[in-house]
């Protein structure tokens, strides 16, 4: 199939991007790029061992650590690692880990224009995108602004193979997400579904391998590389019904981000299938031909991932809420969304059902 357009707008972000296992061991090289000599190290308490290890690689250059960053990047604590970046005159932050951490560190930006060295130990893409969504008093907003986009990335296969099995297959369809949704989206350009394509591809044909060997490199690098370039995707185009689901489910019934997503996906894409089915045929195709929802079900499926909402703790009476609210404000869809399809797929993800498309 041909991604040609006759009239297309595409956007690209200027990133160093490295690929390497073992990189982060050279993140030194990246602050003489940046002719940056005052380094503050974010991650999240748990992954607190990394901020030492980095600033470690940074010798006199790691001026500060903070670890505590947290799932959603709440302000409150942007604001506090604002507030150390300024009191020790950083000129760079160092964000080692997954959204969350990179979350906070393109918080640090906003407020203060810093560049960013990230160092992604996740799959979900937040590193390649201008994206930033943040909390307050319970309300997530969102937002784009080239001042949060990172300006390098240091992917190293080294640290996804620490990420947990489930972590690793609901993270991988996480970010398998951003490339699904890139397929159909308004402003796609060639090169977006280029690489939403090979992104798909990648975590078909490695995810296997890493779930059978978690610490093989090979097949974790590749991982990564899904992970880059599925999120450069969603960096470039817009999402729809399935960003849409989960940050619904998410934000107001305060469920997983990486595992609503992983559950959600096969249903929206199903439902968007019916409507543009040439768009999402290279995804079908990626998964031997199949209905492109029920591919990625199967997939999901054996993979391993989460299937049904009722196993995250949604309620079943939460479901007429959940449709309430995802129809409440429109957004374009390349279906249009009713209040009833969309209780009803939300139905058959609570019940884990296949989907019904
Ligand atoms: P996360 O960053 O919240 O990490 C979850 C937990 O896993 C944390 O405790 C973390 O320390 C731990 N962890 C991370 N990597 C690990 C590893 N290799 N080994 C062991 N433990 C590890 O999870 P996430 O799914 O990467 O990020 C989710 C957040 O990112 C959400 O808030 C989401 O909205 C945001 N996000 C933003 C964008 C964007 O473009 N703005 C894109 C995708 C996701």
């Amino acid at each position: 199939m041909s991604f040609f357009r006759q009239e297309f707008t595409a956007r690209s972000a200027a990133v160093r991007v490295r690929f390497g296992a073992g990189l982060r061991r050279a993140v030194a090289e990246e602050l003489d790029g940046l002719g940056a000599s005052r380094a503050l190290i974010l991650t999240t308490p748990q992954q607190a061992g990394l901020a030492d290890e980095i600033a470690g690689y940074c010798g006199a250059r790691a001026v500060g650590r903070f670890t505590g960053a947290a799932m959603h990047t709440p302000v409150a604590i942007s604001e506090e690692a604002t507030a150390l970046a300024r009191k020790l005159e950083a000129d760079v932050v160092i964000a080692v880990g997954g959204g969350s951490t990179i979350g906070l560190g393109k918080a640090i930006a906003l407020r203060t224009d810093l560049p960013q060295i990230v160092v992604p130990t996740t799959y979900a893409g937040s590193e390649a995108t201008a994206i930033l969504g943040q909390t307050e008093d319970g309300a997530k907003t969102t937002l784009t602004d080239p001042a949060v986009q990172p300006e390098v990335i240091l992917y190293d296969a080294e640290l996804v193979a620490t990420l947990p099995v489930d972590m690793t297959v609901t993270s991988a369809l996480n970010a398998m997400a951003h490339a699904a949704e890139g397929l159909y989206a308004r402003d796609r350009s060639p090169i977006s579904s280029l690489m939403a394509v090979e992104g798909l591809r990648a975590f078909r044909d490695a995810l296997p391998g890493v779930l059978q060997a978690p610490g093989d490199l090979a097949a974790r690098g590749e991982t990564l590389y899904g992970a880059w370039l599925c999120g450069t995707v969603l960096g470039q185009v817009g999402m729809a019904l399935h960003h849409k689901l989960c940050h619904t489910l998410g934000g107001s019934f305060d469920l997983p981000h990486a595992q609503t997503h992983a559950i959600m996906l096969p249903h929206a894409i199903a439902f968007n299938a019916r409507a543009v089915p040439e768009l999402l045929a290279p995804l079908g195709a990626l998964f031997d031909g199949a209905d492109p929802g029920t591919g990625l079900w199967d997939f999901a499926g054996r993979m391993g991932a989460p299937l049904a909402l009722r196993d995250l703790g949604l309620a079943e009476a939460d479901l007429d809420r959940a449709a309430d609210l995802a129809v409440a404000n429109p957004y374009w869809n390349p279906r249009p969304v009713t209040r009833e399809a969309i209780r009803a797929l939300l139905q058959n993800a609570w019940d884990g059902a296949p989907p019904a498309g």
